[in-house]
């Protein structure tokens, strides 16, 4: 079905159901690059959902990391696994010389939303981890679109280098800040990317920055009933430490967020807790105002430890900025996004749909929503953070939205576990794929758009712009999610 659409759309633009228009791609010859996507469709369908099941964590990524990158090898390209201190991140290459375009993949899943591929509540592993971030079609998605464009370069005999980077731990290790700083990123002209989601737009808009760590609390233990006194109680430290920072919530800016979880709070009520974690973020869309209110939140943690005459140390584990659209790359990629199209449930993917949607919190939209792609918007912020933001101060970057999940769904639920891990998430991994692939060629055809979206960032960013990371010169956090996990 797509191929008859593209080979309707090279010759004009058509009217097509729903009222979606579609329209022509700016780069030749994409019509059996898109075939080629299709042709390959079951094999990428297993890929992800293999990677799916897998549902390795953040650093811990070592067979979804090593399965996509047999998937490019076994395509033709060099590949480089390791790099920036992080053994499950990869380099891909095929090609040489200018323009250098990148393509990102994520594979890292979330601790906690272990999920079946059905609409109830039902984990896989009790309490354990599960894509609810959708990053098994992520990487799938992007290793699609590499080999496609890699093929599309070979037939047309195009001139430039196509990188596939594998990027770890984007949940909260800030995988893409250690590569950015370590010059990953340094020769490359374009970065495209791609994130489920519940619709079909591109990222117009920026995003939040953050700054998170863990801050441990040492006390002294003791009989908590026959000697209390001898003890110091780390896990009062902790709650102290968070009753602060719940009342600096009246006084930081507007639109800040704290979020915490206690990741060790003591093993048995009669022992004094002695060691004790709780795992701080916080997020705003401008990094100055995170910094600050993360200095005030160090400052809880003294003051609770001088109360509680506790000690404690603090462990920064991730921190990325702001996203900084780029609007030249944002709008080849809409063209792409629409010259693409989304597409249609099946009744089955429509009743396990409608059966999700009656799912408690669920806040249902209509299914349509799955076959239009939304108009660009700019400039909007959203209040979640990636660590494409860093990225993106350094190489243009655009980010592509498609509905993997089902419309209405948010990231980081079970929800999204679910629908990921059936044909609902395939269909849209399949879209993004074929739109990355066209934007790709599009860039490699078009040296002045390329030349516009560099121009865009340098005079975004100012000529005084240095990138630094808060992460300084730490190196990434490999172990963050050790325990975590069941
Ligand atoms: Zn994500
Ligand atoms: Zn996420």
């Amino acid at each position: 079905m797509p191929l008859i659409r593209f080979s309707l759309l090279l010759l004009a633009s058509i009217a097509l159901p729903l009222g979606a228009q579609r329209v022509a791609p700016t780069a030749p010859n994409v019509a059996p690059m898109i075939a080629g996507i299709d042709a390959a469709s079951a094999r990428y369908a297993d890929v992800a959902r293999r990677i799916w099941e897998l549902a390795e964590v953040g650093y811990q990524e070592e067979k979804s990391s090593a399965l996509l990158q047999s998937e490019l090898r076994a395509a033709g390209f060099t590949v480089k696994s390791g790099v920036a201190g992080e053994p499950t991140a990869f380099v891909a290459e095929y090609g040489s010389g200018k323009p250098v375009v990148a393509i990102l993949g994520e594979y890292d899943a979330l601790p906690g939303l272990s999920q079946d591929s059905v609409p109830v509540r039902r984990p896989l592993k009790a309490g354990g981890a599960g894509h609810g971030c959708g990053h098994h079609l992520f990487g799938t998605g992007s290793v699609a679109a590499a080999i496609a464009l890699k093929r599309w370069m070979q037939t047309g005999g195009t001139k430039g280098t196509l990188r596939m980077i594998g990027t770890p731990a984007e949940e909260g290790g800030s995988g893409k800040v250690f590569m950015v700083r370590d010059g990953v990123f340094d020769d490359v002209d374009a970065v495209i990317a791609w994130h489920p989601g519940s619709g079909n737009s591109v990222m117009g808009e920026s995003s939040f920055a953050n700054i998170s760590g863990k801050f441990r609390f040492h006390g002294q233990s003791a009989h908590a009933s026959a000697s209390p006194e001898r003890g110091r109680s780390a896990l009062d430290a902790v709650e102290s430490m968070d009753v602060m920072t719940n009342l600096l919530r009246e006084h930081v800016p507007e639109g800040t967020r704290i979020h915490y979880v206690i990741t060790k709070g003591g093993s048995a009520p009669n022992v004094v807790p002695d060691d004790a974690e709780v795992y701080y973020y916080v997020r705003h869309g401008d990094m100055a105002v995170v910094k600050d209110v993360w200095r005030r939140v160090e400052d809880a943690a003294k003051g609770a430890a001088i109360g509680t005459g506790t000690t404690y140390d603090v462990q920064l584990i991730g921190s990325v900025y702001a996203f900084l659209p780029n609007e030249t790359l944002a709008r080849v990629q809409q063209r792409a996004l629409e010259a693409v199209g989304g597409f249609e449930l099946s009744a089955s993917e429509r009743d396990f749909a409608e059966r999700l949607q009656r799912s408690e919190g669920f806040s249902a939209v209509p299914l349509e929503a799955t076959a239009r792609v939304h108009p660009l918007t700019i400039g909007r912020s959203s209040p979640a953070s990636t660590d494409v933001g860093d990225v993106s101060w350094v190489v243009p970057a655009v980010q592509v939205y498609t509905a993997t999940w089902v419309p209405g769904t948010v990231a980081h639920t079970w929800q999204a576990t679910a629908a990921g891990g059936t044909s609902i998430g395939v269909k849209g991994m399949l879209v993004a794929a074929k739109s990355m692939a066209i934007t790709g060629a599009t860039l490699f055809s078009s040296p002045s758009i390329v030349a516009a979206a560099r121009a865009e960032l340098d005079a975004k960013r100012g000529a005084s712009f240095r990138y630094e990371t808060v992460l300084g010169d730490r190196k990434p956090p490999l172990d963050y999610r050790v325990g975590s996990v069941p």
